[in-house]
């Protein structure tokens, strides 16, 4: 985290804004506020506040991008915990709990779990074009109430409409209406009681 120099930057004149004619001591009190934000946002408000005028780019100093573990300790402040906040191992982010699937913010994962530093939302979770342990193919879960589905026959990520009715685990809306069921569970997930009822809704909905 950045430190600054107060004597670096002459104060203004007094004909200035008053946002300007704080004691710097307040100013100080205000970016440490906006460090925290800039936690959540990517690091720009801070710096935004610099760009306004020579006084403040004197000032505040770049800031950083927090790290993991800062992030960590971040989301067990009682600002994190009252706005739903956690952290993401990938992106490096603290992101509001609708971002993450079922299952990733409880047990180990939950906020201050031992397992806390390998959570990572479903923005990264889901993105098959890198590395690192993230979810696997074949991926089915539940994001802020809406279905998403890494589909093992097309291997594509589906959201919602396109992942369409929980019928068959692991396969999308189009490859469940091309191809039926294709998972291993077949008995367990596509019961013939199910594929009569949810299977016509799945249908209907893609005309
Ligand atoms: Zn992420
Ligand atoms: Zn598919
Ligand atoms: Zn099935
Ligand atoms: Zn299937």
């Amino acid at each position: 985290m950045a430190t600054h120099d107060s004597t670096a930057a002459s104060p203004p004149p007094d004909d200035y804004p008053r946002m300007l004619c704080m004691p710097v001591e307040m100013h100080d009190a205000i970016f440490n506020e906006l460090k925290l934000s800039d936690a959540v946002a990517g690091n720009v408000y801070g710096q935004r506040l610099r760009q306004t005028n020579r006084y403040f780019f004197g000032l505040i100093e770049l800031i950083d991008p927090p790290d993991h573990n800062t992030l960590l300790y971040l989301e067990k402040t009682p600002w994190a915990e009252d706005n739903d906040i956690f952290t993401c191992k990938y992106c490096l982010t603290l992101r509001h709990k609708s971002a993450f699937g079922d299952g990733m913010l409880q047990g180990n994962r939950a906020r201050g779990g031992c397992d806390s530093k390998k959570r990572f939302c479903a923005d990264c979770g889901f993105d098959v074009s890198a590395s690192g342990s993230r979810y696997p193919r074949s991926t089915d879960t539940m994001v802020n109430g809406e279905r998403w589905v890494w589909c093992r026959d097309c291997r594509k990520v589906k959201k919602g409409d396109e992942a369409g009715l929980d019928i068959c685990q692991q396969c999308c809306r189009d490859c469940y209406g091309a191809y039926g069921c294709a998972c291993e569970k077949k008995e367990k997930c596509c019961s013939a009681e199910k594929r009569a009822t949810t299977g016509e809704m799945n249908r209907e909905h893609k005309l």
